[in-house]
């Protein structure tokens, strides 16, 4: 098998249930060995697109391809593909080895290479002795390993996950993140995730899919899509967003947004006229070091907030734009006081300018500061 075949092949797929569009005409390629991760806010068709790949359902129009078989109405069986679900669906009165072998019991191998290939997974995922354990007596993270074995027992060229760490507790999520990227880097297999979660999604992938409503809004490796978003959906749910709206303006493309005059990187296909400025918190200094920035402004401290790494300030500029920084803790920085006036700024190279997006998808024009997007996904 050439490695320049694509695992899996979406080809113009779309899917409806009676009056809904779930998937409207995707298409995209995930390469072999690759760690996709499929992210975006509920409804937007995520679980929905997993299961085309898996099999469960199947498209409304065009195709989907698995190494370049074309399985579009091929059973989940059928398929060289394995899902584990969001509850895991581990049968409860077996034990951890019996849940792991199911598969290979249903393939009809014997009892012992069965056995010696159960064994093997779960060192793979640090489970080892618990073969014998009931799986109704292990902790969420071990019935995830389980799971994880169960599936990858099979062999499978892609490995599906639905929402694969929901449920866990924080600091546990992050171990486990952690783990899955290891697992996957030792296994060469292709992963392909589903989350509503952009820390997980950039932690763990070698390239996100943004959906939205049911449309691929952008794909890349995770750094491109936190520097170098291509729309403000994007730039928002991926990180934290300062968003400015103005218009783009010659000679010399600034951005001039309420008496602001910025200079900006501009995403292609924005042209003169609407658009959108996005700068990080992060990249926003404050104090003395922002004379040197590209673009500096005056502007009055509202609130800070401390946050441990980082402290968050709300500023105020004097053009009556609201903006949010975060400045690390136990830096060379002084961090200002609430009321105080400072300079701030950044570097051109730092902030963006997307298109404008049409009025129905504004939530709210009057706040210029967007909350971060952790905080607004569901569940
Ligand atoms: P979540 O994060 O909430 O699971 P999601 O991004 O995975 O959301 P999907 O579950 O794929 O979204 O759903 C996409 C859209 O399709 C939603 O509007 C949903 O209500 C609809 N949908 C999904 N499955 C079905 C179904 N079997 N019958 C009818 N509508 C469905």
């Amino acid at each position: 098998m050439s490695a320049d075949v694509p695992e899996v092949s979406l080809v113009e797929v779309s899917k409806r249930f009676g009056e809904i569009t779930a998937i409207e005409d995707i298409s995209l390629e995930i390469r072999q060995g690759e760690f996709l991760t499929l992210l975006g806010p509920s409804g937007s068709g995520k679980t929905t697109l997993l299961r085309l790949i898996g099999g469960f359902e199947h498209p409304t129009t065009g195709r989907v391809l698995i190494r370049g078989e074309d399985v579009t109405g091929v059973p989940p069986n059928r398929r060289n593909t394995s899902t584990v679900f969001q509850d895991l669906a581990l049968f409860p009165h077996m034990s951890v080895g019996r849940n792991v072998e199911y598969g290979l019991m249903l393939r009809g191998v014997p009892d012992a290479p069965r056995r010696e290939q159960a064994e093997r997974l779960l060192h793979l995922v640090g489970l080892e002795g618990f073969y014998r354990r009931n799986v109704s007596r292990l902790s969420g993270g071990q019935r995830q390993r389980v799971a994880l074995a169960r599936s990858l027992v099979l062999e499978p060229a892609v490995l599906l996950l639905d929402e694969p760490l929901t449920g866990l507790d924080e600091k546990f999520r992050e171990q486990m993140q952690v783990e899955l990227k290891n697992l996957h880097a030792r296994l060469g297999t292709t992963f392909v995730a589903v989350t509503h979660n952009q820390e997980e999604a950039l932690s763990m992938s070698d390239r996100v899919a943004v959906l939205r409503d049911g449309r691929l809004e952008q794909i890349g490796p995770p750094g491109e899509l936190y520097e170098a978003p291509r729309t403000e959906f994007v730039a928002d749910f991926i990180g934290s967003a300062n968003l400015l709206r103005g218009d783009l303006a010659e000679p010399g493309m600034t951005f001039r947004s309420h008496g602001l005059v910025l200079r900006a990187r501009v995403a292609s296909g924005v042209g003169v006229g609407p658009a959108v400025l996005m700068v990080r918190p992060e990249r926003i200094v404050i104090g003395p070091e922002a004379a040197r920035q590209t673009n500096r402004y005056e502007a009055r401290v509202d609130t800070v907030i401390y946050k441990g790494a980082v402290v968050e300030v709300y500023l105020v500029l004097d053009t009556g734009q609201r903006l949010r920084a975060h400045q690390r803790t136990g830096g060379a920085q002084q961090i200002p006081s609430a009321g105080s006036r400072v300079t701030v700024g950044w570097d051109a190279g730092d902030s963006i300018v997307l298109p404008s997006v049409p009025a129905r998808h504004v939530a709210d024009e009057r706040e210029e500061v967007k909350s971060d997007s952790r905080s607004r996904a569901p569940r």
